[in-house]
């Protein structure tokens, strides 16, 4: 049997990577007021289609959807957004005052073409906020995403952003380029020449060569926006500027959903060949109010995994947890003494292995070298007599006798004196 192509396991030896970027994830959401909510992978079909837009790529083709056995139709999320306001709506959370930045992290699905940074089943970091219009939100949310990145040393990414305008404008702007696109109708792959009709914003996003090539000369959008947009747009870029957040304009940029409007921003490397966006998102004044809820305004981001997780390791190292101590036992008389320690140890928050089925102290040291451990103690008949267990430092070669009783205590203080520290004295330090 085999995984599902496209659908990925995460091995231990890469998992504490997935750790660390969540956990870094979790610290900054939480510095920026984001409170986390869980909503199910499964929802009703209708749910995307009406958020996410009809004749989007994403509904059109690369939705998993299916009928369940009494014939509703069901979809596997492929974004999170539409989820999230649907929890917000029906929980009443607008009732909550502290109920406004919201994050989620867990797999999306979309049955895409497998290929280095572009899976079927991937996972997001996703954060939303509803209830707020002012632009300073727009950007402390992209502001939010380089510190993320900061932190996590991601390097050779930038800021792009854009705004699509609102309702009130982009109706001009859509007969414009739909004009536009009728002159160049024989350039355009098949897909947009049927875009052009329903959906022409979605041109931007095609990757077709000649696509690309025939939007030269295209109207732009950040020409067409109302003085509300434009004054909106204007303060996003003071405050990004202000804050000293280096960015680009890209009038070209669309984004791959229909609910966004104003302000939309991706995240961009240069390093994952054509997979290149890291994250991107936007906001999406009329969505809440479209899915049947108060007429909120809403902004949000999703950020890739996979494809951060990928960056993050070019040319880097991340060492895999290792235990602090291993645990050697020899003969069968100590085995509950030893397993009593071991369970000291863990109590005091020190990781330790141990060696199951005993075998010699010769075969329990490779082991202890396989497991990278900083410390064995070794625990036999002899030792047990004595009260006391042998710890070998492994890196310095030396070896002490420490009485049984002591043990956690003895690893308590090493502890903090390999972080640089007095036992027991000041606060302990986080790295
Ligand atoms: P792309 O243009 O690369 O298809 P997208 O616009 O469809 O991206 P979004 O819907 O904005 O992507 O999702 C946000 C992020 O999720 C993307 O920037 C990307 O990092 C990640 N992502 C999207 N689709 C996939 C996928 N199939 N496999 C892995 N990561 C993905
Ligand atoms: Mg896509």
């Amino acid at each position: 049997m085999q995984a599902i192509r496209g659908m990925n396991d995460i091995l231990p030896d890469a998992v504490h990577w997935w750790q660390m970027v969540e956990r870094t994830a979790r610290e900054v959401l939480e510095l920026y007021g984001y409170r986390e909510i869980r909503t199910p992978v499964v929802e009703k079909l209708e749910l995307f289609a009406r958020s996410i837009g009809e004749s989007t790529d994403i509904v059109e083709k690369e939705m998993y959807a299916f009928a369940d056995r009494k014939g509703q139709w069901l979809a596997l999320r492929p974004e999170a957004t539409a989820s999230v306001v649907r929890a917000f709506i029906e929980h009443n959370l607008q009732a909550d005052p502290l109920a406004r930045k919201f994050y989620t992290i867990g797999p999306m699905f979309r049955h895409e073409r497998p290929q280095k940074g572009r899976y079927r089943q991937f996972h997001q970091i996703d954060a939303e906020v509803f209830g707020i219009d002012d632009p300073l939100l727009d950007a402390e949310v992209m502001i939010m995403l380089c510190d993320f990145f900061q932190r996590l040393g991601l390097e050779g990414v930038g800021l792009h952003i854009n705004s699509l305008g609102c309702p009130k404008c982009r109706p001009l702007f859509r007969d414009d380029l739909k004009q536009f696109l009728h002159q160049r109708a024989s350039q355009l792959c098949p897909d947009c020449d049927r875009r052009r009709h329903v959906n022409p914003l979605r041109v931007f996003d095609c990757k077709v060569d000649r696509c690309r090539e025939a939007l030269a000369g295209a109207p732009e959008l950040v020409r067409y926006l109302c003085d509300e947009c434009a004054r909106h747009f204007e303060k996003v870029q003071a405050y990004l500027a202000g804050l000293g957040v280096a960015f680009t304009v890209d009038p070209r940029m669309v984004r791959g959903l229909d609910y966004y409007m104003r302000t939309t921003f991706e995240v961009v490397t240069d390093r994952l060949g054509a997979q290149n966006a890291v994250g991107g998102g936007g906001r999406y004044n009329g969505l809440m109010r479209d899915l049947g809820g108060p007429d909120l305004p809403g902004i949000g981001f999703a950020i890739g995994m996979e494809r951060l997780i990928l960056l993050l390791q070019q040319g880097h190292h991340l060492a895999a947890g290792s235990p602090h101590v291993f645990m050697a036992v020899l003969g069968e008389k100590p085995v509950l003494e030893a397993f009593r320690a071991v369970q000291a140890l863990r109590g005091a928050g020190i990781a330790v292995e141990m060696a199951y089925g005993g075998g010699s102290l010769k075969s329990q040291m490779r082991r202890a070298d396989k497991l990278a451990a900083a410390h064995v103690v070794i625990l036999g008949e002899e030792e047990l007599a004595k009260g006391v267990a042998v710890v070998r430092n492994m890196k310095e070669k030396s070896q002490a006798e420490v009485p049984l009783s002591d043990l956690v205590e003895f690893f308590k203080g090493h502890i903090l004196a390999a972080r640089g520290q007095t036992p027991g004295f000041g606060p302990t330090p986080s790295k």
